[in-house]
């Protein structure tokens, strides 16, 4: 029976038949309902735009160290649902699938193929990192070169903090790790993160990267909040 059913959807709990793909546990509905982030987007953090056009007014003032973000899904529904289940639930085989819809993101990043810099993990955290996860699969199945090239030390509570207090809140907390910078680091690279909130956590990861002498910077996150 385990073969056959191998567990329930996540979403709505329904028993999941043996798929193909990665064996992801959500049923065919459920990622019918998972709407990726497809219309006008913000071209600096990549936040889906109404009125305005071209850049978000955050953008207009917050000179980020990135030059771009994008985003997979809005930070709401079901992606919401499946990145926590991911991050707080240990579900590890989700995230082969967050790893799947990040490719073509990741690939219009460079002609050349993405160079991935995973956000380091925030320290206490509960194990394993959902952007370590991520960063895995698609190392191993999509064959990615990924750098672990940052760290983070000390403990930074941003909940419910703007762009500059958060800014304020994590200097010096991110920086190159240790041997990192005898390495050859890529002339770009892309940050991999899981929430773009603010954008502080990747622009400070960006200024990192930049001062060892990246000469671009983008990023590619799960979700996005509005
Ligand atoms: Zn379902
Ligand atoms: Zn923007």
């Amino acid at each position: 029976m385990e073969v056959l059913f191998p567990g329930r959807c996540l979403l709505c709990g329904d028993w999941l038949l043996l798929a193909g793909d990665h064996c992801v546990p959500i049923c065919d509905a459920c990622k019918e309902k998972l709407r990726p982030l497809s219309g006008p987007r913000c071209g600096r953090c990549g936040i889906e735009l109404i009125s305005e056009k071209g850049t978000c007014l955050r953008c207009r003032t917050a000179n980020y160290s990135f030059d771009s973000n994008m985003s997979l899904f809005p930070y709401s529904g079901a992606a919401k649902s499946l990145l926590t289940a991911m991050k707080f639930g240990r579900r590890t085989r989700l995230a082969p699938f967050f790893a799947a819809h990040a490719v073509d993101s990741l690939r219009a990043c460079g002609p050349s193929g993405a160079v991935i810099v995973p956000a380091p993990p925030r320290r206490g955290r509960r194990t394993p990192d959902a952007v370590e996860l991520v960063a895995r699969a698609l190392e191993r199945n999509h064959g990615f070169t990924v750098l672990r090239l940052l760290a983070r030390s000390g403990f930074v509570q941003q909940k419910s903090l703007d762009l500059e207090r958060r800014r304020e809140n994590l200097k010096g907390k991110i920086s190159m790790a240790s041997g990192a910078t005898k390495r050859v680091l890529p002339r770009e690279a892309v940050l991999l993160d899981d929430v773009f909130t603010t954008g502080a956590t990747l622009d400070a990861c960006a200024r990192a990267l930049r001062e060892a002498g990246c000469a671009s910077v983008k990023a590619v996150t799960l979700v996005i909040e509005d």
